[in-house]
């Protein structure tokens, strides 16, 4: 979609820090990193938000979710958990019209997510 940003990542005209890709998706660390590791994961496919999901692309995405929390704990060995974050609306704090799915790692109470 014109005037994406994340759709321009997709297509590589938007540099990225990519952590997983393949047909479906694509992981890469968020510009303003929450903590360190935080990644977003977006469909391939331009969706706006979690309402233009069908069941399939639903299924498909957030089925990567446990692999890449894996992953990113693999490479932040220190994480104690994660959240997994996924606005949708203006009202509840999208500011990027294509869907998301925020994975942020946690070090302790006192990181710098709260
Ligand atoms: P939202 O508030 O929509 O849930 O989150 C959008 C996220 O996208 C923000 O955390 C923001 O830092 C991130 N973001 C915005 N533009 C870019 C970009 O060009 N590259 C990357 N990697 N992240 C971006
Ligand atoms: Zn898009």
């Amino acid at each position: 979609m014109e005037d994406c940003i994340f759709c321009k990542i997709i297509d590589n005209q938007i540099p990225s820090r990519k952590v997983f890709e393949n047909d479906d998706i694509l992981a890469f660390f968020d510009t303003s990193q929450a903590t360190p590791g935080h990644t977003l994961i977006v469909p391939k496919k331009h969706v706006e938000n979690i309402m233009d999901y069908d069941d399939e692309l639903a299924a498909t995405v957030f089925s990567y979710l446990p692999q890449i929390a894996r992953g990113i704990k693999k490479s932040h060995p220190n994480i104690q958990g994660i959240n997994i974050i996924n606005n949708n609306g203006e009202i509840a704090y999208q500011t990027v019209f294509h869907s998301h799915i925020h994975v942020i790692p946690r070090y302790g109470t006192n990181d710098s997510f709260s």
